[in-house]
C-alpha cells in the first residue's frame, strides 16, 4: 500500500491517474497536429493516441476491478472511528481514520508479540 490508504479507495486513485494521464497524452498527442510537424507530427499524434486510449482502458479495467472487490469487501465498523468500513483481503486500513484493521492476529501491531516470542519454551 503506497499512499497509506485502503484498498478501495487507493484503486479509485489509480484509476484517476491512469485516466488523467491518458488523457494528458492524448493532449500531447494532439500538439502533434496543431502545431503542423508535417507527416513526423502525425505519426507521433497516432502513437500518443493511442498509448492514450491504452491507459483510459486500463482506467476503465482498474475502476471495473476496484467495483469487483468492493462488493466482495467484508463490511465492518471500525474500532477506532465506529464507522462502517470496507474490508479487502486480510488486511486492508480503515477508509476514514486510516487504522490498519486486520483479521489475522499476527499482523495485528500489539506489544505483546515480542514478548510472546521472547517466552516461547524451545520446542525443538
Ligand atoms: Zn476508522
Amino acid at each position: 500500500m503506497i499512499f497509506k490508504s485502503s484498498k478501495v479507495n487507493e484503486f479509485r486513485l489509480w484509476g484517476l491517474l491512469l485516466t488523467m494521464g491518458g488523457m494528458a497524452l492524448m493532449i500531447v498527442g494532439l500538439a502533434g497536429i496543431v502545431f503542423n510537424w508535417g507527416t513526423i507530427g502525425k505519426i507521433i499524434a497516432g502513437i500518443f493516441m493511442v498509448i492514450g486510449m491504452i491507459a483510459m482502458l486500463g482506467s476503465m479495467a482498474v475502476y471495473f476491478w476496484a467495483g469487483m472487490m468492493s462488493t466482495s469487501a467484508v463490511p465492518l465498523q471500525c474500532p477506532e472511528c465506529g464507522k462502517v468500513t470496507k474490508m479487502i483481503g486480510k488486511t486492508d486500513r480503515c477508509m476514514f481514520c486510516k487504522t490498519i484493521l486486520t483479521v489475522d492476529r499476527r499482523y495485528a501491531p500489539s506489544e505483546k508479540s515480542d514478548n510472546e516470542l521472547a517466552s516461547t519454551p524451545n520446542q525443538n
